[in-house]
């Protein structure tokens, strides 16, 4: 029956597990240990745990299992590992499958702490790692080797929003056997299609759209059953970067509003770019989703709703932008994203702010560049909240 639910039936049922009691609300089961009811029962279970037999929470965990459960059938995966963070996820599906000596090629344009991750991290174990312009097809194909074991990738990048192709991307990587390892965040897990267009795992952040209201980090890694189970389930449950059970808790009753919050997002996205589109205090708007987006073919085919981000350029620089965020009344000054409430960030000095004015001039990161992460606001409010503050540049 679940496996033909729509995406809102799942978000809301996939993978519920009750205890004897028939609690409505998915029950949160903060124990770390699990009693057998022998020895014998003991040592059958570390033999070989069955489908719903925990051993311990950093193992598994009987709400964490929920999560993973319903994020799989979302978003179309065979199973789950649920993590502390996104970072977790990321460096735990990269460090499980990798060793010394292996080749990885990465899109240069990533998250800051993804990026060190492949820039620091792996290249200090003996990993080879080259990065090449995730936009540039050529450079993809020049830096694949007969040898790559995976390729990393950002569908869209933060916060210059530019798409790589993953469909192109994944058919170079396959033709060599690597593995196709994606940060799906900004695509988020409503709208991706990551699976379909080639992808092997895909990693998100849980504590930006699928929290979605500010309270917890989390993560999670998905894939087919073999790779969770045989290369991410012994690496992560013995090297500790577990979900905690009331974090997952929080995660599934995230995952139970996704659909609708996302979407609700994504349309007050649209109409904020829309609105703003054109103003001759801007030197340029960024939303895939609009027709003058510079990749709008490969944005229709791969992410048509555009997702939930505008970044926008404020005419006059760092001190114009200063004094748009400062203006803003209902917008908040912070770097998450994916949120219900309205974030925006100034990358230059925050998130991006350890790299050199080479680098981001080269990403595109100019000092007057603003990311607007959009909630579920109402999208007047928020235009008009933005229009008031250009006028008080
Ligand atoms: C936030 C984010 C991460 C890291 O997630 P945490 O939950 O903060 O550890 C990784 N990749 C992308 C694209 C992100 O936006």
């Amino acid at each position: 029956m679940s496996d033909s639910w729509q995406t809102r039936t799942k978000l809301v049922h996939s993978g519920t597990r009750r205890s004897q009691y028939g609690e409505v609300a998915e029950a949160i089961f903060l124990t770390q240990g699990f009693v057998y009811d022998s020895a014998e029962a003991a040592e059958a279970r570390f033999l070989d745990a069955g489908e719903d037999e925990f051993i311990y929470a950093r193992y598994g965990n009987p709400t964490v299992r929920m999560f993973e459960e319903r994020i799989a059938a979302l978003e179309g995966a065979e199973d789950a590992f649920a993590t502390a963070s996104g970072m977790a996820a990321v460096n735990g599906a990269l460090t499980a499958m990798l060793k010394a000596g292996d080749h990885v090629v990465s899109a240069r344009a990533l998250f800051g702490s993804c990026l060190y991750i492949l820039e620091e991290v792996l290249t200090r174990y003996g990993v080879d790692v080259t990065f090449v312009d995730g936009t540039d097809l050529g450079a993809w194909r020049a830096a694949v080797r007969p040898d790559t074991k995976a390729v990393f990738l950002e569908t869209l990048s933060n916060p210059t929003l530019e798409l790589i192709d993953l469909r192109a991307v994944a058919d170079l990587a396959h033709g060599v056997g690597a593995t196709v390892i994606v940060d799906n965040v900004f695509a988020t897990p409503v709208f991706s299609r990551a699976f379909d267009l080639g992808a092997d795992v895909v990693v998100y952040s849980a504590t930006k759209h699928i929290d979605g209201q500010g309270r917890a980090l989390g993560g999670v890694i998905l894939g087919s059953r073999e790779f969770i189970r045989k290369t991410v389930e012994p690496y992560l449950k013995h090297t500790g970067g577990a979900m905690s059970p009331f974090t997952a808790w929080i995660m599934l009753k995230g995952l139970e509003t996704l659909d609708l919050r996302v979407r609700a997002q994504a349309a007050g996205a649209l109409s904020v770019a829309a609105a703003l589109e054109g103003d001759n205090r801007l030197a340029r708007v960024i939303f895939p989703a609009l027709e003058g987006h510079p990749q709008r073919a490969l944005a229709a085919e791969q992410l048509p709703e555009g997702g939930t981000v505008v970044a926008f350029d404020i005419a006059g620089g760092q001190g114009a932008a200063f004094r748009f965020l400062n203006a803003l009344k209902l917008v908040t000054i912070s770097n998450n994203l994916g949120d219900a409430k309205s974030i925006i960030t100034h990358p230059a000095t925050t998130t991006h702010q350890r790299l050199t004015d080479e680098q981001r001039e080269a990403l595109g990161i100019t000092p007057g560049l603003v990311r607007l992460s959009v909630g579920i606001e109402d999208a007047g409010d928020l235009v008009a909240d933005l229009k008031q503050a250009l006028d008080a540049v």
